[in-house]
């Protein structure tokens, strides 16, 4: 039995990695994906990728562009579809420590990470008025912790942590649950060159972790596919660290 079947689920950053993966994982469970990314190639290979029984489709667009709730509500209307999950997982990662960090990057940081996740819960609540939806965030263990200067990358993904927190209590009452995933390290075009190269990042993450590897997309994907599902309808607030362990200390 398909585990989203009622699920109809805007994804950002569905072009690459643990979006991708997200994707793959939804529409295995019989969700309506609309895939959003800034590449297009990325998108085609996502819709490559997928299979039935659910459905992906696709819309190229930026999440720092003000305009893009109204273009996903369009798109949305086209394909006779009405959204009851949002899934903000595009993002930006790496940087540096504070020091080394000025306006132009934090407030690179903060526009992708936070204003466009911000902005497309804001059009998710108010699209869903007088129904149940859930918003699920992709955080990060840099939420929590501090682990190797990302300065401007921990800053924003502390606040997805926060307004995770903030917009479930807010919005709880309207049948609307907001949560999140906080991956560890995960092999994605994002990390794969600093895996590759970082003979230390790989002694921290992999010989120093429990289960002794890094992440895979499909790994944040099961989380997600749980914690968006009706499996966990008592489930809201919480952000749940997928990290093989390395977070315990
Ligand atoms: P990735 O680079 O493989 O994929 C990110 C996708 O987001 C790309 O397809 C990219 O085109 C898209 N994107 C970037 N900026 C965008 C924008 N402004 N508008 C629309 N799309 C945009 O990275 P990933 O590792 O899959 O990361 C996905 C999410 O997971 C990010 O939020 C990241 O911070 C988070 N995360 C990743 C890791 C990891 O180890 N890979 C760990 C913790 C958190």
């Amino acid at each position: 039995m398909a585990r989203l079947s009622n699920k109809c689920i805007v994804l950002t950053g569905a072009g690459s990695g643990i979006g991708q993966g997200m994707a793959e994982g939804f529409v295995r469970e019989g969700a309506q994906v609309l895939g959003v990314d800034l590449s297009e190639a990325g998108l085609a290979e996502t819709a490559a990728r997928v299979s039935g029984p659910g459905r992906f489709e696709t819309l190229v667009g930026n999440v720092t562009d003000k305009g893009l709730p109204d273009a996903i509500r369009t798109k949305l209307s086209a394909l006779g579809w009405q959204w009851n999950v949002l899934c903000n997982n595009a993002g930006i990662g790496g940087g540096g420590m504070a020091g080394d960090t000025d306006d132009e990057t934090l407030n690179r940081y903060l526009d992708v990470n936070v204003t466009g996740l911000f902005r497309l819960s804001r059009a998710a609540v108010n699209d869903w008025k007088g129904k149940a939806g859930v918003i699920l965030n992709t955080a990060s263990i840099y939420s929590f912790i501090g682990a190797t200067g990302s300065a401007a990358y921990s800053t924003s993904k502390a606040a997805v942590a926060g307004l995770t927190r903030q917009m479930a209590t807010d919005y709880g009452v309207e049948g609307i649950r907001v949560v999140a995933v906080a991956p560890g390290l995960i092999e994605t075009a994002l990390t794969a060159e600093r895996i590759r190269t970082e003979a230390w990042r790989r002694h921290i993450y992999i010989d120093q972790s429990p289960l002794r590897r890094v992440g895979k997309p499909e790994d944040i994907a099961n989380g997600a596919i749980f914690l968006i599902s009706d499996e966990a309808s008592f489930i809201t607030g919480e952000t749940l660290r997928i990290d093989g362990g390395w977070t315990l200390g």
